[in-house]
């Protein structure tokens, strides 16, 4: 059988799907893989493809167990989202799995963490303009704009200002990331001379996560955070 190819076509995906949602790198936005696909076309997915084989261009991880993900095309024309590495997904014992059931009530949970976690994200970010527009040594901030670097690809910085004539980058920090994207980041800013730094919304009290710690030991011992109280000081 012939399958029909048009690149303006909206893209489907398959019936049944692997990793239901996942998390861009780029900006951080969680991504419900099912309506999501239906708002691209042919061109769009069959190009991101190659942009995720592909070294430090766009990355995408499940939002269950972190491990990253590619796009594959099933032979009848839908696309969905698999792990890169089985077994990593099976050690962590990831949800989404081939022939692992989701009940309903799973599943509802998990898509309520992505959408709340979507909407901390926003928040924070928001947050964090207010405070920089408060403080006139800061430029107007820039809200996730594109750079791009000849050599490194292209990053989107969450909230981007300048400090006097130094470049800062802002990115906020509301759920897991992994050690290497942080690496990875900070290496793109420093190369492109800006300075980045991580915003929290939130400390944990008792048990510091991981990142907090690695974060606070790299920064000379600062770690920032943003909330409405700091943001109401800083605008009176
Ligand atoms: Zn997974």
């Amino acid at each position: 059988m012939v399958i029909p190819f048009n690149p303006n076509d909206r893209a489907k995906s398959t019936a049944t799907l692997q990793v239901e949602m996942v998390r861009r790198a780029s900006d951080g936005e969680i991504i419900e893989v099912r309506n999501w696909i239906a708002t691209q076309t042919e061109k769009q997915i069959h190009s991101l493809r190659l942009k995720i084989r592909r070294e430090n261009s766009e990355n995408f991880s499940c939002f269950y167990c972190g491990h990253d993900v590619l796009l594959r095309k099933h032979k009848r024309g839908g696309h969905y989202f698999a792990h890169k590495e089985k077994t990593a997904a099976e050690k962590a014992d990831c949800i989404y799995q081939q022939n692992r059931m989701i009940s309903s009530e799973e599943r509802d949970r998990i898509r309520y963490h992505g959408q709340r976690e979507g909407m901390r994200h926003i928040k924070t970010k928001e947050l964090t303009v207010r405070v920089l527009r408060s403080d006139p040594r800061f430029s107007e901030p820039e809200i996730e704009k594109r750079w791009t670097s000849f050599s490194d690809g292209w990053r989107k910085p969450d909230v981007a200002s300048k400090w006097n004539a130094q470049q800062i980058v802002f990115e906020v920090q509301v759920s897991n990331t992994y050690p290497q994207v942080v690496a990875e980041r900070t290496d793109f800013y420093r190369k492109q001379g800006a300075l980045l730094i991580w915003i929290y919304d939130r400390l944990k009290e008792k048990d510091w996560r991981t990142l907090h710690a690695d974060n606070f030991c790299s920064n000379g011992q600062h770690l920032f955070l943003v909330d409405e109280e700091c943001v109401i000081l800083s605008e009176t």
